[in-house]
């Protein structure tokens, strides 16, 4: 969705099944993360566009073909938009990787993720249902789902498409409204998708699409007086902010603040599947994943043959450009390279050995925003390294004596998003998985962000509710009790 004004190429919003640019005519400078120049502007949405968007969002439940539709029919819309993300899926995934930096074989895996959040939902469309409840004599007592009403989705730059399918998906399923704010560094294929949504018969009003920065379109979109619900993707502070807003509307809020999410290795893992998920865990979308397996806990008793085998095959890893689709691309902006750059600066002020490095490939741009991955340790569990989420392809390791200091360890954080644990006894492993704090436990397996199926979401600071599977469809409705005397 583009459209070309007297200020040059300007992507639109998307309100009402139309594309617009903003009243005010703002606009905010898109940058390639490969090369580190602008190649396209993005409208930044006004007061005008959010309350256009709110008020067709409530128009289209209240009055509109939208609020009317029957379940299954909702599911037949987002089946179409599965297939018709499948079948621009080469046009997106190039859009993603331009404006995300990712490797190419990375921005089609994330397409194929989309498309599958609105195959997984279409069929689920129809089968939310309610219950009925024995009550007093003379009674009867059902419970339906209803949608909240009109849903602001905020999302975060690192995974628009995936984002899009995660919360857009579960979120019309259910029959909300959908008001999305993508961020302003990276919102192209979500853009797009909008504009596909429109064209497999998605009534005006169901999805819209505001672009801009945070501190401009998001707070207005997520203070506005009249959106039922808001779900979140994001940092922590921006999360609080979410809530604030929230808390003084009393209305409900979902967020997902991202982690310091630990792998617990036992001298006893089969390293083969280990090693590979532990490295991808960390240098996938270039570590810019909530759900990054960031620290490496190891017991110490095999420590130097287990970082050993970490260490020799983060060496081999290389940074490029999307094209030549190595392990990483560039970090998302001169402000992400910097924080990865600080913590990595600190890392070696305090002394912390660096025990392996990648490389960046010799022939990228001069300006593009690469980052080499790096592998520390041994690690002071006090150290930044070990509590604070880089967002950046940088791993830590930690060693432990035994199951007792892992699990106090892998708890010993203000996140508690994901965790990994390595062993080949199947009794250990559960009684960790069961006491560890948080939303998902992998065991002999780590799939950051994977999992359409998985609820998912975090405890203590890595937010609360829960994504993806059915239960994003619980937490993007609501109950209703209806009581009737028969006599
Ligand atoms: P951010 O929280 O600022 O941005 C996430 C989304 O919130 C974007 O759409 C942004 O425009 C919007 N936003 C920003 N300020 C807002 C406000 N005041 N009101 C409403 N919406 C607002 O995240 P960022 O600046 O893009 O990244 C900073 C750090 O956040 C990263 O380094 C990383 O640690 C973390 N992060 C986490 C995730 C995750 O998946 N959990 C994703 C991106 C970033």
């Amino acid at each position: 969705m583009a459209t070309t004004t007297a200020s040059g190429f300007i992507h639109g919003a998307f309100i009402g099944n139309r594309m617009v640019t903003a009243a005010s005519g703002d606009t905010v400078p898109v940058i390639d993360p490969a090369n580190g120049e602008v190649f396209t502007h993005i409208t930044e949405c006004g007061a005008a566009e959010v309350d256009a968007a709110v008020a067709a969002g409530r128009a289209a439940l209240d009055e509109g073909e939208w609020g009317r539709m029957p379940a299954f029919e909702r599911g037949r819309l987002l089946a179409r938009l599965s297939q018709a993300i499948t079948a621009n899926a080469v046009e997106l995934a190039a859009l993603e990787s331009r404006d995300t930096g990712k490797p190419a074989r990375q921005a089609s895996a994330d397409i194929t993720a989309a498309a599958r959040y609105f195959e997984f939902y279409a069929g689920a469309a129809d089968k939310m249902h309610g219950e009925t409840i024995p009550y007093l004599n003379g009674f009867f007592v059902a419970t339906e789902r209803e949608p909240h009403g009109v849903v602001a989705h905020v999302i975060p730059w690192n995974y628009p498409a995936q984002m899009f399918g995660r919360n857009v998906a579960p979120s019309l399923a259910v029959g909300n409204a959908v008001v999305v704010k993508p961020a302003e560094d990276a919102c192209l294929s979500v853009l797009r998708m909008a504009g596909l949504a429109a064209e497999v018969g998605f009534p005006a009003g169901a999805l819209a699409v505001l672009p801009g920065r945070g501190a401009v379109t998001g707070a207005l979109l997520s203070g506005h007086h009249d959106i039922d619900y808001i779900a979140f993707t994001g940092s922590p502070a921006v999360g609080e902010m979410i809530q604030v807003a929230a808390a003084r509307r009393a209305i409900g809020c979902t967020l997902e603040l991202g982690g310091k999410s630990p792998h617990i290795l036992f001298g006893d893992a089969d390293l083969s599947l280990a090693v590979p998920a532990i490295v991808n865990g960390i240098v996938n979308n270039a570590g810019q994943t909530c759900s990054a397996g960031s620290r490496v806990l190891v017991e110490r008793a095999h420590f130097d043959r287990l970082v050993g085998a970490i260490a020799e095959a983060f060496g081999r890893l290389r940074a490029g450009t999307p094209e030549m689709d190595l392990d990483l691309g560039p970090v998302i902006n001169p402000g992400q390279r910097q924080r990865v750059e600080r913590f990595c600066d600190q890392a070696e002020r305090d002394g912390i050995a660096l025990l392996a490095q990648g490389s960046i490939a010799g022939n990228v741009p001069d300006g593009g925003l690469f980052v080499a991955p790096r592998l520390y340790g041994p690690v002071d569990p006090a150290n930044v390294l070990a509590r604070d989420e880089v967002f950046g392809p940088v791993l830590c390791v930690i060693p432990f004596e035994d199951e007792a200091e892992a699990l106090h360890l892998a708890n010993d954080s203000e996140f508690g998003l994901l965790a990994g644990v390595w062993t080949n006894d199947g009794g250990r492993a559960l009684r960790l998985a069961r006491r560890i704090k948080a939303g998902q436990i992998y065991i002999n397996g780590f799939a950051a962000g994977g999992g359409i199926e998985l609820p998912f979401g975090g405890v203590k600071r890595s937010g609360h509710g829960r994504e993806k599977g059915l239960a994003a469809m619980h937490e993007l409705s609501t109950i209703k009790t209806i009581i009737q005397r028969h006599g």
